[in-house]
């Protein structure tokens, strides 16, 4: 192959856009974006009243840790870590706002155009994306070093950056002889010695390295894959940020769209494609909380206070931490359901009840492709049991078998189901060990 046959390759194919529907199903996708937007926003505000109640126990003396106290010049990483905490919430509260779920209320086929998703949707998310991961991976980096070199270091080269350009009024906002001697100060290093100088320090300079570092502080060597989602993020979002080619070619050549329908109203590829990457945003967003930005708030709390203050904030966080994971965990999941043998197949209408509390009326024929949840798209195994089994024991306790004749475990008199859960534990004390 030559440089002519690549060309040709690149003209032929990424000049004019095949429009192309995402293959999950819409109305999941939008359910389960609106169900994981909530909770990032749940979040978002819990961790706000978290971080004033942090922010005040650091002006307590008394229960800030020798190392942080008034006395000692490490005194003064606590404002800029207040600072820091502070910008996160805007920063999350943007990407909050380009991840809600379609309005699809009132569209019609005459106004579907209104859900069409262009270059400036693409841009507006990626970008929002861009600046959440980026903030969620440096912020944590600062939070739990609390290095006031390496607070230096990236203070330094973003006012570096922003002096530059900024205009009269900007300037005045934020200059003042001190910050100027601070920079000056800096301005003296090669550039070569910003990372590494009396003044300054950062041992980990790329996104990427960052990354590797904080998974590894906290203990997630293991989940390659979740940092390559991290990184993977990063670049996808940096090409839409920074105009790539790719990415403007396919977000600005939206052209004549076929429209699609569901229960709901009529819809358009771009919607459903926009709304897959939303999803996908969603997701790795809120496992980057999980997995780097509130070990690293704890860490940085644990550090800062003296334990009888920091644990009932680390508590909260941990509190937080397992309602988000669980929130997440319920999409897209896989339930199994127990059915008396001989229903599958019957002219009868299974009723299937998920754990998201939609139910599915799975009709006869009973076709396996639609054993899914319409609500939050965890698909459903089916697994037959032979007779009239009754309840099938669960580590959620007894479950009815799909079919048999006995009434719902809950709809049971309550002596009947102690009756039931003392013959439940009998056989579990009386099983070998395995
Ligand atoms: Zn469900």
């Amino acid at each position: 192959m030559n440089e002519f046959d690549v060309l040709e390759k690149i003209a032929s194919n990424l000049t004019s856009r095949k429009s192309s529907a995402a293959l999950s199903n819409y109305m999941v996708l939008c359910n389960n974006i609106r169900h994981l937007n909530a909770s990032l926003e749940q979040t978002i505000s819990k961790l706000d009243s978290i971080f004033n109640k942090f922010h005040k126990s650091t002006q307590d003396h008394a229960i800030v840790k020798s190392e942080y106290s008034p006395s000692s010049p490490s005194n003064n990483v606590i404002p800029v870590v207040a600072r820091i905490l502070l910008n996160d919430i805007a920063i999350f509260t943007k990407l909050l706002n380009f991840t809600k779920a379609d309005e699809r209320n009132g569209i019609t086929i005459e106004t579907v155009s209104k859900l069409s998703r262009n270059f400036e949707d693409y841009n507006n998310l990626a970008t929002a994306t861009r600046q959440y991961i980026d903030s969620v991976v440096s912020d944590s980096y600062q939070v739990s070093l609390l290095s006031p070199k390496a607070i230096n270091y990236h203070v330094l080269v973003s006012l570096n950056s922003f002096h530059k350009f900024s205009t009269k009024s900007l300037y005045a906002a934020l200059f003042n002889p001190e910050i100027e001697s601070a920079l000056a100060e800096f301005n003296t290093l090669r550039f070569n010695d910003w990372a590494n100088s009396h003044i300054t320090e950062c041992a980990h300079s790329t996104f990427a390295k960052k990354v590797d570092f904080l998974m590894s502080t906290h203990g997630h060597t293991a989940a390659v894959d979740i940092s390559d989602k991290f990184k993977n993020i990063f670049k996808f979002t940096s090409e839409f940020t920074h105009i790539g080619y790719v990415s403007t070619f396919y977000s600005t050549t939206v052209g004549a769209e076929v429209i699609f329908g569901d229960d709901i109203g009529p819809y358009l590829p771009s919607t459903e494609n926009h709304s897959e990457l939303k999803y996908e945003i969603l997701e790795t967003a809120i496992n980057a909380l999980l997995y780097i930005y509130f070990p690293s708030l704890k860490k940085c709390i644990n550090d800062i206070l003296i334990p009888a203050s920091a644990d009932p904030l680390v508590q909260d966080l941990s509190c937080l931490q397992e309602d988000l994971k669980k929130s997440l965990a319920s999409r897209n999941a896989e339930y199994f359901f127990f059915v008396k043998h001989g229903l599958v197949g019957s002219k009868e209408h299974i009723l299937l009840t998920c754990m998201c509390g939609a139910t599915r009326a799975w009709e006869s024929p009973h076709s396996p492709g639609n054993l899914y949840c319409a609500s939050c798209g965890s698909g459903f195994r089916i697994l037959e049991i032979a007779g009239d089994p009754g309840y099938i024991i669960t580590s959620a306790g007894p479950i009815k078998v799909i079919g048999s004749s006995v009434p719902e475990f809950s709809d049971l008199p309550r002596e009947k189901q102690k009756e039931i859960l003392a013959q439940v534990e009998k056989l579990r004390a009386g099983a070998p060990a395995t």
